[in-house]
């Protein structure tokens, strides 16, 4: 086992944040139950954020960026894991307070841990990443608030994105109707429609100030932009449907009514991630396993090397990327 291996460290120094790739040891990772050699990381829009210092994601430095890993357990003194097994992690503070996936090698928790799926690859695992899991936690949002196929269509934002990419799949799998909105009609049509997206909506239709109620079109939601967008989606919601609200790639503000909750019984479900409890990512996880199909997966994600993350961060952030960046951390 290589004792120096390469990670995408941020440092703060004169109030100024950066990021670069560089070597670091075994040594000084942080004192954590299991030792996973990382195989494969990815580029979720937090890590945009984290990387540029866009926003305050990383909040002590040195700090290894990276919210999501994939690898190999190499020691544990956790009594769930063995040197061999295959693990994952998302969130649990990764790339905030503690040192993320950029890494050889990361120390995180045992109890952070979920063992990859045996019909994914690392690889794979990474090209779902937090990501695709998200848009898992936000389709079982729906379906545990009565939403269903025979419900009515159901609307996806930022479709080009990771959340909304994965959420156009694994719906059309599960046999909804799906409209996908996005900012690029005309770039992403095949891409979404071999997804399975019904329609597109052009995301115009949904950046501008909305009517308290508008005609009702929507069962459910998947939105992954907020603003503006989420409170056009709102007021656009059926009797009785259902908004997972996860994003905010469009802005944090949401200047809605009350009138979607209480004349249809609207339903806004938050959707959070990053601490979500063991049980609720070992659902989604085994869910992904059934559902993801290889092919398609295959064609939301290209793998990238590590020292092409700070250039891919800005064009995440600038929406340019489209579907999925699984980083190879090896090279
Ligand atoms: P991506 O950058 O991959 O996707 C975001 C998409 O949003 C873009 O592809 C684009 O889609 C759309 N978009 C970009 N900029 C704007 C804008 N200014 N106005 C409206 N739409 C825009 O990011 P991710 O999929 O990784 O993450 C999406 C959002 O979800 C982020 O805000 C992220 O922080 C959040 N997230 C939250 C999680 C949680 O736990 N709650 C977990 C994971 C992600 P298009 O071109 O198709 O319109």
């Amino acid at each position: 086992m290589s004792d120096r291996f390469a990670a995408i460290v941020a440092e703060e120094t004169a109030g100024r944040m950066s990021a670069t790739c560089r070597e670091i040891s075994l040594a000084e990772l942080p004192n954590e139950d299991v030792l996973v050699r990382v195989s494969h990381s990815t580029l979720n829009y937090k890590d945009g954020l984290a990387v540029t210092g866009r926003s305050k994601i990383c909040r002590s430095f040195p700090m290894v960026c990276g919210i999501d890993l994939a690898g190999t357990v190499v020691e544990s003194r956790h009594p769930a894991w063995q040197s061999g097994d295959r693990v994952l992690v998302n969130g649990y503070g990764l790339s905030e307070r503690h040192w993320g996936g950029y890494s050889g090698y990361a120390r995180v928790k045992g109890e952070w841990c979920v063992r990859i799926p045996a019909v994914f690859s690392p690889e794979q695992a990474m090209a779902i990443g937090t990501a695709g899991y998200t848009a898992m936690l936000c389709i079982h949002a729906l379906e545990d608030r009565g939403v269903r196929p025979d419900s009515g269509p159901i609307v996806v934002t930022g479709a080009s994105g990771g959340v909304g990419s994965v959420a156009v799949m694994l719906l059309a799998r599960l046999g909804y109707e799906v409209i996908a909105s996005t900012g690029r009609v005309a770039e992403s049509r095949d891409f979404l429609t071999r997804l399975g997206a019904r329609d597109l909506l052009d995301r115009a239709e949904l950046a501008r100030a909305p009517k308290p109620l508008e005609p009702e079109r929507w069962a459910g939601a998947v939105d992954s932009v907020g603003g503006e967008v989420l409170a056009t989606v709102i007021a656009q919601t059926r009797y009785d449907g259902t908004v997972t609200a996860c994003g905010l790639a469009g802005g944090i503000g949401i200047n809605t009514t009350v009138m979607p909750f209480i004349l249809r019984g609207v339903t806004l479900a938050g959707i959070d991630s990053v601490m979500a409890p063991l049980t609720r990512r070992e659902r989604a996880w085994a869910r992904l396993a059934q559902l993801v199909p290889a092919d398609l997966l295959g064609s939301i994600y290209r793998v990238e090397p590590m020292n092409a993350v700070p250039q891919l961060a800005e064009a995440l952030l600038a929406g340019q990327v489209r579907g999925r960046i699984v980083i190879d951390v090896s090279r």
